[in-house]
Parts: structure tokens; C-alpha cells; sequence
């Protein structure tokens, strides 16, 4: 029941460009659909304009691509990811391939942009919260001890040391946990895949993350963002061919405790999940970065995200608080459009100036 509701969600995130396929479907080019599940999540797939026969062979394609990264990067399951987690908790160095080396950097410097905000060695935590796991945690959340024992060790993926394919950690306490970029890198190296094989209209959309490429015809793909309250969106945005879309929401995955909603977002500087921010999307041209962007931009919460946007080199950001007022950047306050009626409220945040910085610090205080 859960994945039909899911489904349905994800869905919805292409209702613009579903109501509109309807119409194309008996006359003009064709438009194939399939659904995958991977990463834990349901994968839309929409191919426009090729043969079915082509858009399925593409869509197989994505298939065996989407299971290989999900083997080799799942924070739990047994993969290439948990062998390298068990030899840092060991103190040993471990051979990974290209790829996940590849990932590993760049979550480094993603997060270090973010000022640890993002921080993919947390996953002690996450696996203490209950979030790995397929279905979501119950019972209560961890006590204030079993935080500290993980924090007092600082685990980060600043402590990791790669060389080349060789992985090791100066603090056996890192655990590895992708989850908060794996699924935009993922999105990032099926676009690849797909204009590899020549398919130049595609939309993918993977449990809060949407990559398009080229147009739906002769307009661009509009893609919803969700509300975070209700079924339904809060705005559209129509994507320039190459961009992707990110959102991060306690919806997603939540431990439910005493009427309060956990989410599956951790402040990596307290141990205990978001609250201000319950939702964030991230319009940009790399999967990964938005993807981790989204997720600091939880973190971040209301005072700060400004200041880590502008880090990570995002323009075009909107979130939503607990409240349900809505904050957007100029750049995405222009991009939205109504999908019923008006726009909810905005209000519009101006990103700090670009103070160049190498250090992975946050300014203390909040603005
Ligand atoms: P997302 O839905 O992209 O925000 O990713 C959330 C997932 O990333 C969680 O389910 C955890 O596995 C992991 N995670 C939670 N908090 C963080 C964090 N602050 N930095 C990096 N990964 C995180
Ligand atoms: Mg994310």
C-alpha cells in the first residue's frame, strides 16, 4: 500500500507533463513509460519521441544501471560501500573502484562547501535513528547517550584519505551513508546513459529527484515540487534541458514518536534530525551537488541557508518551515508557476554576497 502511495506521489510530480502526454498519446510521438524500483525508492522513467522498442531496451539499460549503483553504494545492504565501512571501522584501507572513488571526493568537497552541514560519514548516526532499514524506524528514538558516544567521536567524511582507488579514515568511527547524494549522482550518470544512447527527451524522477533532458516536444518539461503538508504541489517549474530538480523533505522517511514526525535528516553538529525546514528543493545542473544541497539546506535551517547556498554554489533554491511559509531565492521566485489557481506566499531571500572560501567552516553566527 505504502509503494502505491508512493508511486502516486511520484506521480504527481509529473502531472503537468502527464496531462499533456495524454493528449500526444494517439497522434504524434511516442511516449513510453516505466516505472523501476531502486534506491529504495520508485523510479519514473518517461523516454519521448524514440521507438518502443528503443525506449525499452534504454529503460532496461537504466534498469541494470540503477541496480549496480544501488548494490555498490547501499549504506546497509552488502555492497562495495559496507565492505569499505567495515575496513575503516577495522582501521584498514580498502581498494574501492573509480567510480565510488570519484563519489567519495566529490562528497568531500561538497560537504566541505557546506560547512560539514552535508556530511555523507554520519551513517552511525542514521543507523542509530532507525533509517536503515527499507521500512521506517518505530519505537523510541535513541537516548541522548547513545548520541553522544557516536558525536564525542566526530565522525566525518573530512576524515577519510583517498588515494586513488585506495580508501582509508583517520577515525574508524566513519560510516559511510550516501544516501543524501547517491540518488542525484545516480540521476546524473543515467542522463549520461540515455544521451549516450542518443535519446534526447527523457524525464527521470526518483523519489524527490527529477533530471529532464532536452524538451517535451515543443515545450519544455514542467515538473511539480511537493507540497509537504498534503497531497498535492506547491508550485511547477518548467526545467531548461540538462537541469534537475532535488527536494529533501521530512517527508520522505520519518520516525513517527509521540505525535511528532522525526525526519530522517540529521544536524550532523547535534545528532537529532531537522525540524525548522521541512522541505527544500534545489533547481541546478549536477544531480549530486543538488541533491546535497537540498539536504544542507535542511540542515541549515532557516538563518543560515542563505549563507550555504551561496557556498555551494546554488542560485535557485526554495524551502518550507515547519509553519509552511515559503522562502525563495530571486532566481527560483522566477522560475515558479502556479499548477491550480495562485502561488502560495513567498517570501524572497536574497543570497549573501560570494565571499570566496577554501575553509569548510560556517561563519558562527547566523544571519
Ligand atoms: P535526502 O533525502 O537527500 O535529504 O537524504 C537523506 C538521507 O541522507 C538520510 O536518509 C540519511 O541516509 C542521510 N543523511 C541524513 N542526514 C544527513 C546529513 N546531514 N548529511 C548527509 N547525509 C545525511
Ligand atoms: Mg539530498
Amino acid at each position: 500500500m505504502r509503494r502505491v502511495a508512493r508511486g502516486l506521489v511520484l506521480l504527481a510530480a509529473l502531472l503537468v507533463a502527464a496531462a499533456s502526454a495524454a493528449a500526444l498519446r494517439d497522434r504524434g510521438p511516442r511516449e513510453y513509460h516505466e516505472t523501476l524500483y531502486v534506491f529504495g525508492t520508485l523510479v519514473e522513467v518517461v523516454i519521448y519521441g524514440e521507438s518502443e522498442a528503443d525506449a525499452q531496451a534504454a529503460s532496461a539499460e537504466l534498469g541494470r544501471e540503477f541496480g549496480r549503483l544501488h548494490h555498490a553504494w547501499h549504506a546497509w545492504r552488502p555492497g562495495m560501500l559496507t565492505s569499505l565501512n567495515e575496513a575503516i571501522a577495522a582501521g584498514h584501507s580498502y581498494s574501492v573502484d573509480n567510480e565510488l572513488a570519484g563519489l567519495l571526493e566529490q562528497g568531500q568537497a561538497l560537504s566541505c562547501a557546506s560547512g560539514g552541514l552535508f556530511d555523507p560519514g554520519i551513517g552511525a548516526l542514521v543507523g542509530l535513528w532507525g533509517f536503515h532499514a527499507d521500512t521506517p524506524p518505530v519505537g523510541p528514538p535513541p537516548s541522548r547517550a547513545e548520541i553522544d558516544r557516536i558525536m564525542d567521536r566526530h565522525p566525518g567524511i573530512a576524515d577519510l584519505r583517498i588515494e586513488g582507488r585506495a580508501v582509508s579514515s583517520s577515525n574508524p568511527a566513519v560510516r559511510l551513508d550516501l544516501g543524501a547524494y547517491a540518488k542525484g549522482a545516480a540521476l546524473d550518470r543515467a542522463a549520461a546513459l540515455l544521451k549516450a544512447r542518443g535519446i534526447d527527451s527523457a524525464v527521470l524522477n526518483a523519489g524527490g529527484g527529477v533530471q529532464v533532458l532536452g524538451r517535451h516536444g515543443d515545450r519544455p518539461w514542467r515538473v511539480a515540487i511537493r507540497d509537504p503538508f498534503e497531497w498535492g504541489a506547491v508550485a511547477a517549474v518548467s526545467l531548461a534541458p540538462g537541469e534537475v530538480l532535488h527536494s529533501s523533505g521530512n517527508y520522505e522517511r520519518y520516525l513517527e514518536h509521540d505525535g511528532q514526525r522525526l525526519s530522517h535528516i540529521l544536524d550532523p553538529r547535534t545528532g537529532y534530525p531537522v525540524r525548522d525546514i521541512v522541505s527544500a528543493s534545489v533547481l541546478d545542473r549536477n544531480g549530486a551537488r543538488a541533491d546535497a544541497a537540498a539536504t544542507a539546506l535542511s540542515v541549515a535551517g532557516p538563518g543560515l541557508w542563505p549563507v550555504v547556498a551561496r557556498r555551494m554554489g546554488i542560485e535557485t533554491a526554495l524551502l518550507i518551515d515547519a509553519s509552511g511559509q515559503v522562502f525563495a531565492t530571486p532566481a527560483m521566485a522566477a522560475r515558479l508557476e502556479a499548477v491550480a489557481g495562485e502561488l502560495p506566499p513567498i517570501r524572497i531571500v536574497e543570497l549573501p554576497e560570494n565571499r570566496a572560501s577554501d575553509d569548510c567552516v560556517l561563519p558562527a553566527a547566523a544571519s
